[in-house]
């Protein structure tokens, strides 16, 4: 019987001469090492190689793909979203108002939400950033009602399907309107439910090391929303089981009182106090923070998500991101939940995350600085060293973009163009080596059909 002379050699893609390209790994000098492209193993699914100037492959014969018209960039990774809100965009009776009664009108509408809703919003949620150039997406669910106890469960399984990255976590509400919290008792659960789901998703669902394509993390959902007690112990069960912490933190003046009145702390004195003020905290907006504060947190290397255009809808504030950067705090983005951006678009995110900090700082913030946050940055709020970035042994997750729309024309530095011209779609898109996106359109997904359902579950829900 004949047997194969040799194992078949491994087929490499090599990305060749794109426009522009951006490793991340944060200066020009890393990106003109790999002007002439990047090589990945599909199989592996990681970059292997990055081809200067003129160069051609050391790895050995590759497939080619001429990138020659597009701009190369990291996938870009969403550190703080909400993907159930897709189902609530644009209500009437919340577009003109700021974040406590914009809570208050939508928690009943939310709490009708069933499992096929859930579904429909993830998918739509993640279709909408994938195809913005995201390849890793974290999402924040806190919505466990009657017979939605499986959410995250069905997050998962919607995430897999569509063959993106995930951190999916487990959100919780104890603090109901009955003793002083501000969503309403039904939406709200018991401690030791939150904390046996919790310890049950992880150990389900959660996946380790390079490459892991699904992962968990704890998320109580805010200070006015959770007791004391379930932040604490949420803490100490992350700690066990080794999974990251996510909260909402400092996002509006309300808040920071509703803290004082209750705790009688500052909210970075009552992060601390319930065991958060650790490396394994990413908090979502991070707003109203003091010279101190933003010192502790930066000595701690607790992580923000900055959400600028969620921030500016709901006239919250600004993040201080370049204090907390330089006190040493990492800063990812975040699209936010869709009642309250109401896009899923991360480069546009990216966009206005460069305009609202050159408010606050200058033109000194830079395009490359604001990529940056939404690569690298979030990656290190998802303690992830394998992604949001171009190098060799990383993740082969990328996204290609082209700028032969009327809106480029006339540009000049493609990667500039990007941003100051508004780019919004990817033309190809690269999760862990294959392609989810080619040519504008998500591979195997029906759009018209997803929007058509998803559409009609929205006025369900609101009806
Ligand atoms: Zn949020």
């Amino acid at each position: 019987m004949p047997t194969d002379p040799a194992p078949a050699r491994r087929a490499l893609l090599w990305l060749r001469e794109p426009l522009a390209v951006l490793t991340g790994d944060d200066t020009a000098d890393r990106d003109a090492a790999a002007a002439g492209g990047v090589v990945v193993d599909p199989a592996a699914g990681t970059v292997v190689e990055l081809v200067p100037a003129g160069g051609t492959p050391a790895a050995g014969p590759c497939t080619v793909l001429d990138a020659r018209e597009h701009v190369l960039l990291p996938g870009l990774i969403n550190t703080h979203h909400h993907f159930f809100q897709t189902l609530t965009r644009a209500w009437a009776p919340v577009v003109d108002v700021p974040l406590f009664p914009w809570l208050t009108r939508l928690y009943p509408v939310w709490a009708r939400l069933t499992p096929e809703d859930l579904r429909l919003a993830t998918t739509a949620a993640m279709a909408e950033l994938l195809l913005s150039g995201c390849t890793t997406a974290a999402d924040h669910h806190y919505l466990f009602p009657d017979g939605m106890e499986h959410s995250v469960d069905v997050q998962v399984e919607a995430a897999r399907a569509l063959g993106m990255r995930a951190v999916l976590t487990r959100g919780s509400m104890s603090l109901g309107r009955r003793d002083g919290g501000l969503p309403p008792q039904e939406t709200v659960q018991e401690a030791g439910t939150i904390l046996a789901d919790s310890a049950r998703l992880v150990a389900a669902h959660h996946e380790r090391g390079p490459g892991a394509r699904i992962q968990i993390a704890l998320a109580p959902c805010s200070p006015f929303s959770v007791t004391r007690e379930i932040m604490r112990d949420t803490a100490v069960l992350a700690q066990e089981l080794d999974v990251r912490l996510h909260t909402h933190l400092a996002e509006t003046v309300d808040e920071e009182q509703f803290c004082r009145e209750r705790f009688g702390l500052r909210t970075v004195d009552y992060l601390e106090s319930t065991g958060w003020l650790t490396d394994r905290t990413w908090l979502a907006h991070g707003i109203h923070f003091d010279d101190d504060e933003v010192a502790r947190l930066g000595a701690a290397g607790v992580g923000v998500a900055h959400c600028p255009s969620s921030n500016m809808r709901l006239a919250s504030g600004t993040c201080r991101a370049l204090e907390l950067e330089d006190a040493g705090a990492p800063v990812g983005l975040g699209v936010d939940g869709s009642a309250s951006n109401d896009a899923s678009n991360l480069l546009l995110e990216a966009r206005q995350a460069l305009y609202v900090q050159r408010l606050r700082y200058g033109a000194q913030v830079g395009v490359r600085q604001a990529l940056g946050w939404a690569t690298r940055g979030s990656a290190r709020l998802l303690g992830r060293e394998d992604l949001g970035v171009l190098r060799p042994g990383a993740q082969a997750d990328l996204a290609m973009f082209r700028l032969d729309g009327l809106r480029f024309s006339g540009a000049h530095d493609p990667l500039s163009a990007l941003l100051l011209c508004g780019a919004d779609r990817a033309d190809r898109v690269m999760v862990g080596g294959r392609w989810l996106v080619t040519d504008g359109r998500i591979e195997g997904l029906d759009l018209e059909e997803l929007i058509a359902a998803h559409t009609a579950a929205a006025r369900r829900l609101v009806g």
